[in-house]
């Protein structure tokens, strides 16, 4: 059985095609968006949000110590990707993921939120291509992470299942919180 990163990534190298336009919500050390990059290739697009400065530094000398383009990092809430889209991306998204909680080996206090994070998962899912994927991989350890699950959970569960599939996927014998996977996917239209 694929563990949660591991397979967070099958999902997204087998929805992922070169020159898709796609998102990293929480660029955090830019471990996804390194990989969002390598899958989308030149001719894609890879749009990376952050509050934290740190993380725009370290995901473009990560980008660059593995010889990739420059990307769009943009130093804002995920909350306001409507601000950064070009309008000829609208609609067009082929998938975004999330890590939620906080930066490894940074700042424990600088979290994801529950508002912020469905305001962002709200914005992707309307400019979602047919057929694309939003993954959230949670974490819920810390202080504040209960909550942001919760509130989440209830958001996602409240979709439609006539347009979209959402999956839960994760270990439910490990100690100490085990993050998991939520997924979403755009169904075509019948
Ligand atoms: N995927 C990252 C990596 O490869 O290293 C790890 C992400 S870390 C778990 C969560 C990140 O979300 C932190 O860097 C934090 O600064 C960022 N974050 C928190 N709130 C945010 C928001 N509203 N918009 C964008 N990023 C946010």
């Amino acid at each position: 059985m694929k563990r949660v990163i591991p397979y967070s990534h099958q999902l997204l190298k087998e929805t992922i095609h070169p020159g898709d336009i796609v998102v990293d919500a929480t660029m955090g050390n830019g471990h996804d968006t390194l990989l969002l990059s390598q899958l989308v290739g030149e001719t894609g697009t890879v749009y990376a949000f952050d509050i934290q400065k740190q993380a725009l530094k370290e995901t473009e000398q990560r980008l660059f110590a593995h010889n990739q383009p420059q990307r769009q990092l943009i130093l804002d809430s995920h909350a306001n990707i409507l601000n950064h889209l070009s309008p000829e991306h609208h609609h067009q998204i082929t998938a975004a993921i999330f890590n939620l909680g906080y930066l490894p080996g940074s700042d424990k206090s600088i979290i994801t939120t529950p508002d912020s994070t469905i305001e962002a998962v709200t914005h992707l899912i309307t400019h979602l291509k047919i057929g694309g994927l939003i993954i959230l991989v949670v974490y819920h350890g810390h202080p504040g992470g209960d909550e942001e699950r919760d509130q989440l959970i209830s958001s996602l569960a409240s979709l439609d299942q006539k347009e979209f599939d959402v999956l839960r996927y994760g270990f439910i014998n490990q100690k100490n919180h085990p993050p998991f996977i939520l997924a979403i996917k755009k169904k075509p239209r019948k």
